[in-house]
């Protein structure tokens, strides 16, 4: 070998090396600040009158993060991201929805997504590391992520419980009047496609603790369409088994991110209430991924919720007034019992503030002209009355 294509050889593999280091060590939390942004770092100045007025929230409830598939120990206070177990516990949440993403195709947006395009979530969860099956399985991904959050909830000391039945939910509501710093978790899935299209799966995930799923993420898979799929189509003959499964297990259906037909095909199904774990509006933000006037008429017909995000493509607008008038929006057209907070916390957005400026969220209602019951009750409350009625029992 030549001298000059051997220092071409070991050139090159000091790049590779170096590339994979970096990949191994710094990329995904890299990349984790940067998706993960907020207009505002703490300390938020809130006012006492607002301090006060949010303290006294009896149950502030999330119905949608995505902090499981980001590299960081939640039990540690961190600077990126939004959500984390002492920023919960700082910012008086009783309830976070965990939910797991398994699959983000290159090029996603809310208009056209194509599934079949390379997997983002594949370098993410490789370079941080997750076991050789999730690698592959979009099942094991999610299992990975309910184990991490089972484990946090383990190591935790009993600060971050996780709720998988009402007998745990009552409990916890009776526990946390003694011994208010606790917080709790649960589980959801965005995105049927984990199930890899066996209904037998969703009994794994049953039993791995998830209590709400979204039929469809950015892309159609073969249960439903996605409102930024390529063809947008209804619930397929699977997607009606899944349901009625999902049913008799007490799985919450969330209807966020599916196409308008396959919204319909659930409604028309439904014997429970569903919830739109995080949505805008198009009453105040018309896009592909907010729902209509007649779709939150037939969502509160049904006794379900609509969580409001915290992003600008959600709400049109950069700060939280955006989303307080979202909500202002549904609580007008269908009653404050259905209007909830659906942030999209590390959902790769960017966020007014982390978790702990959510008492700006009630100072924006209270500028709405809400009164103390009905922030209370979109605040959590909501929330709350609806998994009293709708988790396992035990
Ligand atoms: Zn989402």
């Amino acid at each position: 070998m030549n001298v000059v294509l051997k220092r071409i050889l070991v050139g090159f593999g000091v790049v590779v090396f170096l590339l994979v280091v970096f990949g191994f060590t710094m990329l995904p939390s890299l990349v984790d600040q940067k998706l993960n942004a907020v207009r505002k770092y703490p300390p938020y100045e809130i006012t006492s009158n607002t301090e006060e007025a949010y303290k006294a929230i009896p149950f502030v409830a999330d119905l949608h993060a995505d902090t499981l598939l980001w590299p960081r120990d939640l039990l540690k206070l961190q600077i990126r991201g939004h959500v984390d177990v002492p920023r919960l516990i700082k910012a008086n949440v009783a309830l976070q929805v965990f939910s797991m993403v398994t699959k983000s195709p290159l090029g996603q947006n809310i208009n056209k997504t194509d599934g079949n395009k390379f997997d983002q979530i594949t370098p993410l969860v490789f370079f941080q590391g997750w076991p050789r099956p999730t690698w592959s399985s979009l099942l094991q991904r999610a299992l990975f992520q309910a184990k991490k959050l089972n484990d946090v909830a383990q190591k935790s000391d009993g600060i971050l419980r996780i709720l998988r039945t009402r007998a745990d939910l009552q409990r916890y509501v009776k526990e946390r009047k003694i011994r208010p710093k606790v917080t709790a978790g649960l589980l959801a899935l965005e995105g049927a496609h984990a199930l890899e299209g066996k209904l037998s799966n969703l009994d794994v995930l049953f039993k791995a603790g998830v209590r709400m799923i979204g039929i469809a993420h950015f892309f159609d898979n073969r249960m439903a369409g996605s409102a930024h799929g390529l063809q947008k189509g209804g619930l397929t003959s699977l997607g009606k088994r899944l349901l009625l499964r999902m049913e008799a297990l007490n799985i919450l259906v969330d209807l966020a991110h599916l196409s308008p037909k396959a919204i319909d095909g659930v409604l028309s199904m439904a014997r429970r209430p569903v919830v739109v774990s995080h949505t805008g509006v198009q009453g105040t933000c018309p896009n592909a991924r907010n729902l209509s006037d007649q779709q939150i008429k037939k969502i509160a017909k049904n006794g379900g919720l609509v969580g409001v995000g915290l992003w600008e493509e959600a709400v049109c607008g950069k700060d939280v007034m955006a989303t307080a008038k979202a909500m202002r929006y549904v609580a007008d057209l269908v009653g404050v019992q259905h209007v909830a907070l659906g942030s999209d916390f590390d959902g790769t957005i960017t966020a007014p503030f982390d978790v702990r400026g959510l008492p700006f969220l009630v100072e924006a209602l209270q500028s709405l002209k809400f009164k103390k019951a009905e922030i209370h009750q979109i605040m959590g409350g909501n929330v709350l009355r609806l998994l009293m009625k709708t988790l396992p029992i035990r």
